[in-house]
């Protein structure tokens, strides 16, 4: 299988290039030339299996350079029983007849990004070696909060590589900074940047780009990397749990062979979402992907005008790993619409020198027809978490409640009663404040004492690597500037 960018078909990449590389140098995405159907009989064969020998059957289709023994391998490490919490790993909770959820946050760090984050350093550590790259990747990470913690946790301690996490003083809740400065590992670094979350993904991409910084690197023997969602070890593994799910669902005959589902997703880079998108490519009976966006609704416009519009106000909603303008791994899809590296060059080149663009005709009624945008604010959010936990007693975190409700607003708008599959991709634990003000606690306790209070409100533990935060030493206290980033860097790189 040949990997090309977004922006450029004429080079080609092997899949261990295009994940070592992470980014095209012409800016593009590398993404697979073609997406590989899975055999006839694929869903039956793999409905008996464990999640990690799902993993491996699916990743092969798209990594003929790595063997079944390796995936094998790596799978196993990645969902073992030390990482996650549920032996599903990924496990589907019917919430009522037709309305089924997917819980991606059973992982060491509480969200859907340990999905990949967990794969990501095995198929990267492989593809340095398969690449004949002699240095060390040193991997940046601009974070919201979220990836950053899933990232620190996925490469801890992995060989030849080091990780730097930047995270916004003020932009991440009590809980996400314990997570991210309590880190352990021998080759991890966290530091906080004044500003918010731009001034630290500008920081970070400046650094990437900085050509005194990269000769420095390269003189002690290292390389810039990236963990974010444009790297294709983190959208390749998130494809396995849509296939997962609904190969539950036929194993357990809450569906029936090839009857078709429909799926929503709380969105925010795109990442999520173009996994299941993926998915229904490989053959999955996919119907409708609802697009689930917070008050930044970009999405939500775009799919429904086909005109994307970054210039407007940016609001910090309660599910703030979705608060995002520019939904990078959207030029994957348009690349998958037009199948013309020109075109996508075109828009792109125009939302970076406009913050706007307007799909031709022909793509938007392809995304019209496949896609449909909802958003909702925080009020509703609230709302729906109080909803759900009055009437199913089913608890969910900020992000998945704006999921529920864009799958709500499709099912009165359409009458469509698919049966849908809902992603739910953080742990309500990790916004303690917000879900407890939306179950009617006015008076929310502050830092690890929220666990407490949600678990006595609910009568649900708090999971065990949150509630084990209590005990763990703080590592990392550095505040730098955003100028004074590269400090933090050879700092770290010794
Ligand atoms: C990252 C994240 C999202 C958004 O996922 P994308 O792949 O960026 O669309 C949604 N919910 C949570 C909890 C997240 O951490």
């Amino acid at each position: 299988m040949r990997y090309i960018s977004t922006r450029d078909n004429t080079i080609h990449y092997s899949a261990s290039q295009a994940i070592t590389q992470g980014l095209a140098k012409d800016g593009g995405l590398l993404t697979p030339f073609y997406i590989p159907k899975l055999p006839g009989k694929a869903l039956d064969d793999i409905k008996e299996m464990a999640y990690q020998q799902r993993a491996v059957y699916i990743m092969k289709q798209f990594l003929e350079e790595f063997s079944v023994k390796e995936l094998t391998d790596y799978a196993n490490a990645a969902y073992g029983p030390d990482k996650f919490d549920s032996p599903a790993v990924a496990p589907v909770r019917t919430v009522d007849g037709n309305t089924h959820c997917l819980e991606l946050w059973h992982g060491p760090t509480c969200a859907f990004k340990d999905m990949a984050l967990q794969m990501l350093p095995h198929l990267l550590s492989a593809s340095l070696v398969k690449t004949e790259e002699e240095k060390t990747a040193c991997i940046l990470v601009a974070t919201s909060g979220d990836t950053g913690k899933g990232a620190l946790e996925g490469f801890k301690n992995v060989p030849r590589t080091k990780i730097l996490v930047f995270y916004p003083k003020d932009g991440v809740s009590e809980v996400q900074e314990l997570q991210m400065v309590t880190q352990e590992g021998g080759n991890v670094g966290v530091s906080a940047v004044v500003g918010n979350f731009d001034d630290a993904q500008t920081g970070v991409k400046k650094l990437f780009s900085d050509k005194a910084v990269c000769q420095e690197l390269e003189r002690r023997g290292y390389f810039f990397s990236s963990a974010n969602s444009i790297n294709w070890g983190r959208v390749l593994p998130q494809i396995v749990y849509y296939i997962s799910a609904y190969c539950d669902l036929l194993r357990d005959e809450k569906i029936a062979p090839g009857q078709a589902v429909n799926v929503c997703v709380p969105t925010g880079n795109f990442g999520n979402i173009l996994a299941a998108y993926y998915a229904r490519e490989m053959g999955l009976p996919i119907d409708q992907l609802i697009c689930a966006s917070n008050s930044n609704n970009v999405l939500t416009g775009f799919l429904r005008e086909g005109v994307y519009d970054k210039n407007r106000t940016f609001y910090n909603t309660m599910s703030p790993s979705m608060d995002i303008l520019i939904s990078s791994n959207l030029e994957r899809l348009l690349f998958a619409f037009t199948q013309d590296t020109g075109e996508v060059k075109g828009y792109m080149t125009q939302l970076s020198e406009t913050g706007r663009y307007q799909v031709s005709g022909k793509v938007r009624d392809r995304l019209q027809a496949r896609f449909k945008g909802y958003f909702c604010d925080d009020t509703e959010t609230q709302r729906v978490i109080r909803a759900m936990f009055d009437r199913h007693g089913y608890l969910i975190d900020t992000h998945t409640a704006v999921a529920f409700s864009a799958l709500d607003q499709y099912r009165s708008e359409t009458g469509d009663e698919t049966p849908a599959i809902v992603a739910s991709t953080a742990s309500p634990f990790k916004f303690c404040a917000s879900v407890l003000e939306a179950l009617g606690e006015t008076s929310a306790a502050g830092g690890l004492d929220a666990l407490d209070q949600l678990s006595a409100r609910t009568g649900q533990p708090a999971p065990a690597p949150l509630a084990g935060l209590r005990d763990k030493k703080v590592r990392f206290t550095q505040v730098v500037e955003k100028d004074h980033m590269v400090d933090a860097v050879l700092s770290l790189l010794g």
